[in-house]
């Protein structure tokens, strides 16, 4: 249910949005094929009725004559309808998939420009200082025996993984940790499916089959890998009415992600940075239009407690517009310090997608009623109020690779060894230090 009357009636603000976002959205086309798709519209309504009145006038008694000829009319715009509303449906999914490309409207308080108009929101800590010559995560990884990447690569290819020894612990800590700490917040805990229908992929706006795709199709199918639990889990409420009452709805999901990761070239790409399949926490609400800006907020905040309990120095930054993904009206990214790197590396990502994706999944919810009776309590005949689309919002609790960069570089020691943030050794048995075999 994209809005398309909304956009039509503020189109150069639509133009402006396009533009600082950096989108490649064709408005002039949108338009072009929504006034040719009301056109159309009618002309199958008037069809229509008229097919109805002829039918209509057959129920009487009628001169075999006059009734043959009703016939004969009746047919002939029957197969009229049948060709209009085959192209009616051409021309809808020809509209709907323009008109994906068409970016979220923006937070006015969002700063526009490209990724270097970003504004810092929050820094904590500041770089650690070692005495002695840091290694990055893949030299660690190394001499600890933590990863295989050359076999990876024999049998995946490039940009895949062997996990090995402690990093195998690590990583189910990792996850183990952040759903813990997340549903002690109040979010249910899901796993999700990986493989889901292409239509939701474009739906939660992230266009499988688009220039820009970052995901895996399954040849031969409908079907894609998820590039995020987002995807499903934004999913899990699609095509349904929820009573108010149940919102917020929060959850907290594990999953695999696969990435093609294509136009990545030339970025940091060496070791875990960014790979094609990683592990992921993922936090999702959904909620009433009102709240989604204090719930971004209290997303942000949850990313900023973990990161600073497991002792990382990281800023969180408010993105600028040609930095946001279509279906985010504002997202907020931690950038952590790798000090093998030597820079700042992006860890999570939290975004307010408003009704954007609510629109297109079909999830909206009914308002009470203004005086607070239930509907149902309302006796007959009593209006209730119109349904709602719900906000969504997303936001990484904790994206395992790029945290095992962070931890494995800023908690070296000089024999070498790694050490173990204290909120984790619970769940790696106890294991405070990762030590040379
Ligand atoms: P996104 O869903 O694109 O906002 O990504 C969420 C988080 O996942 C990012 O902040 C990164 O920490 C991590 N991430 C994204 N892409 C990759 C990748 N290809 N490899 C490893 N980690 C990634």
């Amino acid at each position: 249910a994209i809005d398309f009357k909304w956009i039509r009636d503020n189109k150069d603000m639509v133009a402006a949005n396009i533009k600082n976002r950096n989108s490649n959205a064709n408005l002039e086309l949108v338009l072009e094929l929504y006034e040719k798709f009301l056109t159309l519209q009618k002309e199958v309504e008037r069809l229509r009725a008229e097919r109805n009145a002829v039918a209509n006038k057959m129920k009487g008694k009628l001169e075999p004559s006059v009734r043959q000829a009703l016939v004969e009319e009746g047919k002939n715009l029957k197969e009229g309808l049948l060709a209009l509303e085959e192209d009616l449906v051409q021309l809808s999914d020809w509209l709907q998939l323009e008109a994906q490309c068409i970016p979220n409207s923006t937070h006015p308080d969002v700063p526009v420009g490209g990724e270097e108009s970003s504004v810092v929101r929050k820094t904590v800590g500041s770089p650690k200082e070692f005495g002695f010559a840091v290694k990055d995560h893949l030299q660690l990884g190394k001499d600890l025996d933590l990863f295989d990447f050359d076999a990876a690569a024999e049998v995946s290819g490039s940009k895949f993984y062997y996990l090995k020894n402690e990093a195998v612990l690590l990583e189910m800590a990792l996850v183990n940790w952040a759903i813990a700490q997340v549903s002690k917040r109040g979010f249910t805990p899901l796993i999700t499916p990986e493989i889901v229908r292409s239509s939701v992929v474009d739906k939660c706006g992230f266009q499988p089959r688009g220039q820009t795709t970052q995901i895996y199709s399954i040849e031969g199918s409908d079907q894609c890998l998820i590039g995020t639990a987002e995807i499903p889990v934004g999913g899990i409420h699609m095509d349904s009415i929820l009573s108010e009452s149940v919102l917020p709805l929060k959850y907290v999901a594990y999953s695999h992600c696969f990435r093609t990761e294509a136009g990545a070239a030339g970025t940091a790409t060496r070791g875990l940075y960014r790979v094609h399949q990683f592990s992921k926490v993922e936090m999702f609400v959904f909620c009433q239009p009102e709240d989604s800006d204090s719930y971004h907020e209290e997303l942000i905040a949850i990313e900023e407690e973990l990161f600073t309990s497991l002792g990382l120095h990281f800023k969180t930054l408010d993105m600028a517009t040609g930095d946001l993904g279509a279906p985010a009206y504002r997202k907020f990214d931690v950038e952590a310090w790798m000090p093998g790197l030597g820079r700042y590396g992006e860890i999570s990502s939290a975004s307010n997608c408003t009704d954007y994706q609510s629109r297109r999944l079909g999830i909206r919810f009914r308002p009470s009623s203004p005086e607070g009776i239930p509907n149902s309590k309302k006796g007959k005949g009593a209006s209730s109020p119109p349904t709602r689309f719900v906000h969504t919002l997303n936001a990484t609790a904790c994206a395992v690779p790029r945290m095992m960069v962070c931890l494995l570089e800023n908690f070296q020691q000089e024999d070498g060894s790694v050490v173990v943030p204290e909120p984790l050794r619970p769940y790696m048995g106890g294991l405070d230090i990762i030590s040379p075999k």
